[in-house]
């Protein structure tokens, strides 16, 4: 396979390439834009022409330098060994290969996919999505030899893209549909994927029935036909080996699974907790579910199409950042949307604080994550979860919890997180002492005046990039 008639490289060598605003030719899909999609169909022989690819409205060349336009890709590939599970799979490929490009950055995946073409790629000659199509064409064949016919067909018509993206939707949640027929106690196989290495070398994704993969592309039935066509693929089988701790999803198998691909970084995972040896997170999450300490035991969910900040006054960028990179992050986790309703869903941490199951820890959620997950949620808790048009700051949280009696006021944690708050404001004013809590910035003053420093910590989780201690002159007593 070569690229030589290509302006531009291709390949792995310029995968995690960032393009910033400043070095952008054109942005296609992302957040500015309303409809947008990737999807790939495996069809007959007979319909594909293969080679062949159609663009559906403007050029690269006929766009604006510095603005945003629609972008649609629908790739259609057939093969004698194809089947319908490996669209899924093939389709999370359009992110690796669209990175190969030098001068193409992709992000995020169905339809919050996002790209970027550099200034330096249109300048050198990089000004049409035929290339781009030539590109993925060549690469689909050559990585995944069981393609035998490929085309492709990109729709930058803010019109023409309409229907092309609504029957996307409608495929994506069948699949979802589809993945939350099955739990993880009716199978003996899980999966793993290694696609977003290149990005976090120390992540794994471990792929079951209630545990859909974090970019929201790969279901469990995904995963499996992957690891059958390719078994020494990104995708492979974890065999599940004993069960460690069933309320937690400790396995063996998945224990030894993240050790050696995290090449001993990572020792085991709970898959089925946000707070203890969680599931490492690589940079695709569709969503983050943080934990919100001023809660006691509560969690809140952002996803990427959430504008401003969340309850807790970052953005999901902010956040991104915190729970990314491979880490293996407690009270910060990368999460697929589907994985919110699953009946595993934290489910440790939940019934560890005496709860009915994970999704009763959250308190918030943005508008509109919970706009695609509510008719999914359980009747009794989903108008309980409070979203920015409820409470716009955590100092107004607290009474709309108690407003409309959600579950985690009954909890120990949030007892203790809220009255701690109360009884450390009364010793301040008798004492002189307090231990303030928050997650975006946390100061630890000390006992002004008297020499030294007390710092009580209770059942606490601190993440913290910086620390500040400052002196604070002590405040008179009462009357
Ligand atoms: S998020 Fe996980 S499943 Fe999705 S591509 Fe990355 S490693 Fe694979």
């Amino acid at each position: 396979m070569s690229f030589a008639d290509m302006p531009v490289d291709v390949g792995p060598v310029y995968e995690g390439e960032r393009i910033r605003g400043n070095q952008m030719y054109v942005e296609l899909g992302g957040p500015k834009i309303e409809k947008h999609f990737e999807l790939v169909r495996v069809k007959a022989a007979k319909e594909i022409e293969d080679g062949k690819v159609n663009l559906i409205g403007p050029d690269l060349k006929d766009m604006e330098e510095g603005k945003s336009y629609p972008i649609g890709i629908l790739v259609e590939v057939s093969g004698p060994e194809l089947e319908e599970d490996l669209e899924a799979v093939f389709e999370r490929r359009v992110h690796e290969f669209c990175n190969f490009v030098n001068g193409i950055m992709h992000l995020n995946q169905r339809y919050t996919n996002w790209m970027r073409i550099s200034k330096a790629a249109f300048e050198k000659g990089f000004n049409s999505l035929q290339m781009l199509g030539t590109i993925l064409i060549r690469l689909y064949k050559a990585e995944l030899p069981i393609i035998k016919k490929a085309q492709v067909t990109f729709y930058t018509d803010p019109e023409k893209i309409k229907e092309p993206y609504d029957i996307a939707l409608e495929i994506y949640n069948k699949r979802d549909e589809r993945a939350r027929s099955i739990n993880d106690e009716d199978v003996d196989m899980f999966y793993g994927c290694v696609l977003c290495q290149s990005f976090a070398p120390t992540h794994a994704c471990c792929i079951t029935p209630n545990r859909m993969s974090l970019c929201g592309s790969i279901s469990w039935f995904d995963a499996r036909a992957a690891a059958r066509v390719d078994p020494k693929g990104p995708l492979f089988e974890v065999p599940m080996g004993d069960c460690l701790n069933e309320l937690a999803g400790e396995f063996t198998g998945v224990n030894e699974m993240i050790k050696k691909r995290s090449l001993g970084e990572i020792e085991k995972i709970y898959l089925y907790s946000g707070m203890e040896y969680p599931h490492t997170s690589c940079g695709c999450f569709e969503a983050i579910d943080f934990f919100i300490p001023e809660t006691g035991a509560g969690h809140g969910i952002i996803d990427r199409n959430h504008e401003g900040v969340a309850i807790n006054g970052l953005p999901f960028s902010a956040m991104a950042n915190q729970t990314g990179g491979g880490k293996q992050m407690p009270g910060f986790n990368g999460i697929s949307i589907q994985y919110i309703v699953s009946p595993k869903y934290q489910k440790y941490d939940g019934i560890n604080s005496g709860l009915e199951g994970g999704i009763y820890t959250i308190v918030w959620m943005g508008r509109t994550v919970k706009d695609r997950v509510y008719d999914l949620l359980p009747e009794d808790i989903r108008d309980k979860i409070a979203t920015e048009e409820d409470v716009s700051d955590l100092s107004e949280l607290p009474a709309w919890l108690e407003k409309v009696q959600h579950p985690i006021i009954e909890t120990e944690e949030y007892k203790a997180a809220v009255g701690g708050i109360e009884e450390e404001e009364e010793e301040w004013e008798e004492e002189g002492a307090m231990v303030p809590m928050g997650t975006v910035g946390m100061t630890i003053p000390g006992v002004g005046g008297a020499g030294g420093f007390k710092v009580i910590l209770k059942n606490c989780k601190i993440h913290a990039e910086s620390i500040i201690i400052k002196k604070i002159e002590p405040k008179r007593k009462k009357k």
